[in-house]
């Protein structure tokens, strides 16, 4: 328990149309692989909406994906902090799957093989 299989993560950025699930930034990859591409050089990691300590499991639907700096934000008191989520699922990145691409960033998931479904 404790660490999201890389599908589950995979799953998940799908899910919230390869953006931050707390700040929005663009995320093309997960893990260092995505670091060169993201605007402020991080990578990107799943989080347990849940704490995998007070029993959240390691599925999709406890999983969001988060730049490295917001993963630390949301340990200190962020938006995901104890999976106290307020407001609706259309207010969240996490829940979208639109990934509303400009060209530049088409571009981007064209090179790295990622189809992208943006209808
Ligand atoms: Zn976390
Ligand atoms: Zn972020």
């Amino acid at each position: 328990m404790g660490r999201f299989l890389t599908s589950i993560q995979r799953e998940a950025l799908k899910r919230q149309g390869y953006k931050c699930a707390a700040c929005g930034t663009r995320i093309y990859r997960l893990g260092r692989l995505g670091a060169d591409l993201h605007k402020y050089g991080e990578s990107a990691q799943g989080h347990h909406i849940k704490h995998a300590k007070v029993g959240g499991k390691d599925t999709v639907e406890n999983c969001v994906i988060i730049c490295q700096s917001c993963h630390y934000s949301v340990h200190e008191g962020g938006n995901y902090r104890h999976g106290k989520i307020v407001g609706k699922p259309s207010d969240y990145y996490h829940y979208s799957d639109k990934p509303a691409l400009s060209s530049e960033e088409r571009k981007i998931f064209s090179c790295i093989g990622i189809q992208i479904d943006e209808n």
